[in-house]
């Protein structure tokens, strides 16, 4: 257990953990970063960093010599740099849920291996193993490079007639799955954390709808039923327990109309603070970043109660322009990750705007 005062080294110098730096912080901890870029929004509010390539090996040892506890903002960590850093200091969570989640085919294997639904899905290595994946998997589907996907990128869906040819080369022509494409009712995600003495605790289902395949608004409570939304705290309960998972992570999921009733079917699974967990930061009595401090930091877990409806909506690029506005808003909390240049498409901030109903629901626990 850390004591207040000790150090928390975090790979990965974006809005995550800058905005877990600040939970750090707000405990006693203090937070030293790694990361590549100058100009990391983490470095301006971490008591120190170190910047420096992922794989740069005398880095890591400061890192290491420096920490306490070391985590990550982020899920292509690569795997070497993790267990370099496991032989001098704790990582949490550790390398097991890095490897899996880096891995869109062992993480379908993982999660349909737990009995969890999962879209069909098919290993494609060459261009003939994806005739092959097509002709078992059937069209519509999304071909999905296996490593560094993300907000969309590295994958294509393939509808009948397409060209499969120029497919395999849009994703680059690397090894990949074929999922079958999920015609999907709504998109929700389930944030929780689990910590060393194998509590775990779940926030509230929420809504995602994404723009430009970049999450735009998460709204809680999301439009599911009871049955739905136990569902997927029950999935969520699962991964933990079989990642022997310590911290937050998220699990993204498809909810389905079938006639034969509603489905709940994984995505994936992000080992970090997620983007759709940040309207716990004034919607929840504890916030997925101080969780997720609380956890690597083997502290008990906080209550996970949420306080009303939150809808969080990401301030991407010129959207920032708007905080005065939003400041002047009764009910708003805006949130700056202080990047100088408002590029397109890139997070900004985001904005939660709390409706409080004088209620808070219960923590769903397992
Ligand atoms: P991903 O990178 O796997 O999170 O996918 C990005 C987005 O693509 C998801 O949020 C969905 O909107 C869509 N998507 C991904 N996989 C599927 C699928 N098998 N069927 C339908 N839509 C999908």
């Amino acid at each position: 257990m850390l004591k207040p005062g000790s150090t928390i080294g975090i790979l990965g110098g974006g809005q995550l953990g800058r905005m877990i730096a600040l939970s750090a912080a707000q405990l006693g901890l203090k937070t030293h970063i790694l990361c590549p870029d100058a100009d990391s929004p983490a470095f301006q509010v971490a008591a120190g960093h170190i910047c420096a390539a992922y794989d740069d090996e005398a880095a890591l040892a400061e890192l290491a010599r420096v920490s306490d506890v070391v985590t990550y903002e982020f899920e292509n960590v690569p795997l070497a740099t993790a267990q370099f850093l496991e032989r001098h200091v704790p990582v949490r969570p550790g390398a097991k849920a890095l490897a899996i989640t880096q891995d869109r085919l062992l993480e379908k294997s993982f999660v349909r291996d737990l009995g969890i639904e999962t879209a069909p899905f098919a290993p494609v290595d060459d261009f003939a193993g994806l005739e092959a994946a097509v002709a078992s998997i059937g069209l519509p589907a999304v071909l999905k490079t296996r490593r560094f996907g993300y907000d969309g990128k590295g994958q294509v869906t393939l509808r009948p007639g397409d060209d499969l040819h120029a497919a395999w080369h849009a994703i680059g022509a690397q090894s990949a799955i074929l999922e079958g494409f999920v015609t999907f009712e709504r998109e929700v995600s389930v944030i929780a954390a689990r910590c060393m003495d194998d509590a775990f605790a779940a926030y509230d289902v929420t809504e995602n709808v994404h723009r430009d395949h970049i999450l735009h608004t998460s709204t809680v409570p999301a439009a599911v039923s009871r049955q739905a939304s136990d569902r997927a705290h029950a999935i969520a309960c699962k991964i933990a327990g079989a990642l022997s998972y310590v911290g937050v992570f998220a699990v993204e999921l498809f909810i389905t109309s079938a006639a034969s009733g509603e489905q709940v079917i994984v995505n994936e699974i992000a080992p970090r603070v997620h983007n759709s967990g940040h309207w716990t930061q004034d919607g929840a009595v504890t916030s997925q970043f101080e969780q997720h401090v609380r956890a690597i930091a083997g502290w008990p877990l906080g209550d996970a109660s949420r306080l009303g409806a939150v809808q969080m909506i990401n301030l991407i690029g010129a959207d920032a322009h708007d905080w005065a506005k939003i400041l002047a808003e009764p009910g708003a909390h805006l949130h700056l990750y202080g990047k100088d240049e408002a590029r397109a498409g890139r997070k900004m901030g985001h904005v939660n705007r709390l409706r409080l109903d004088g209620r808070v629901s219960p923590t769903s626990t397992c």
